[in-house]
């Protein structure tokens, strides 16, 4: 588990400020939703936590040890895409099973991962199909049992839901509620544009607008006190 802090953190892609001098601690084990519009920065400030982009400047912090100089694969955090990216030629059970054997994880271990995430998704009924025979909601599952397997300490999701269609985006999101309820020791960062999802899944919403936190709290907060129309416009009941 750990607690993430951005100390000042800024992106600049050529001249462009994409994300300005943000300050946010993010709690061990919280479930924090970042909204904002198209091109405020959501996923950039993503990558950043990865350690997918570069950090132009400030800081960021894992249970207070510096991540800026960190690779992805030193960072124990797992990502989930909008595009769930699965080996189109590998199984459910091998693409669940692949970033565990390059870790070089034994056979067993990997199998006894392998079935627990599954099992805890619903999807180990289809662990022998390729991902081509299976529903856009089941793909997500996979790759989010993908990221599971590897018991990370952080989960990043970048819209996980935004291709699915209704009734499997509810569906999926209730399955990321139960898994933040089963893997209390994880962190959670997720990005949506969904009201729905932010106020049913946060412990927290941050609320970003051109590189900048417009405002962060609970959804309560944000619901019933939202201190911009900005504000308003993503979660609020109107002032
Ligand atoms: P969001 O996820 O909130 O829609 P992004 O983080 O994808 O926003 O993008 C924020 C801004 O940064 C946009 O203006 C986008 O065009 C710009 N941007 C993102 N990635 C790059 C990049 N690799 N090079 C240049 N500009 C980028
Ligand atoms: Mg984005």
């Amino acid at each position: 588990m750990a607690k993430i802090e951005l100390k000042k953190l800024s992106k600049t892609f050529g001249d462009v400020d994409v994300i300005r001098a943000v300050d946010l601690t993010i709690n061990a084990g919280e479930f924090m939703v970042f909204v904002g519009p198209s091109g405020c920065g959501k996923s950039t400030l993503l990558r950043l936590i990865c350690g997918l982009e570069d950090i132009t400047s400030g800081e960021l912090l894992f249970d207070d040890v510096s991540m800026n100089d960190k690779v992805p694969s030193e960072r124990g955090i797992a990502m989930v895409f909008q595009s769930y990216a699965l080996y189109p030629h590998m199984s459910v059970y091998k693409n669940m099973a692949f970033g565990l054997k390059l870790a070089n994880f034994s056979n067993k271990e990997m199998q006894a991962r392998v079935l627990e995430a599954a099992k805890m998704l619903q999807i180990d009924h289809l662990l022998d199909r390729l991902p081509k025979q299976l529903s856009g909601g089941q793909r997500q599952r996979v790759a989010i049992g993908r990221a599971i397997v590897r018991d990370p300490r952080v989960f990043l999701f970048d819209e996980p839901l935004s291709n699915l269609d209704a009734s499997l985006r509810v569906d999926t999101r209730l399955e990321i509620a139960k898994l933040h309820h089963k893997m209390k020791d994880a962190t959670m960062v997720y990005v949506t544009h969904d009201q729905v999802e932010a106020m049913t899944l946060a412990d927290r919403i941050c609320v970003l607008r051109d590189g900048n936190i417009e405002q962060v709290g609970t959804p309560e907060e944000l619901y019933h006190s939202p201190k911009s129309l900005f504000v308003a416009g993503f979660i609020g009941s109107p002032k």
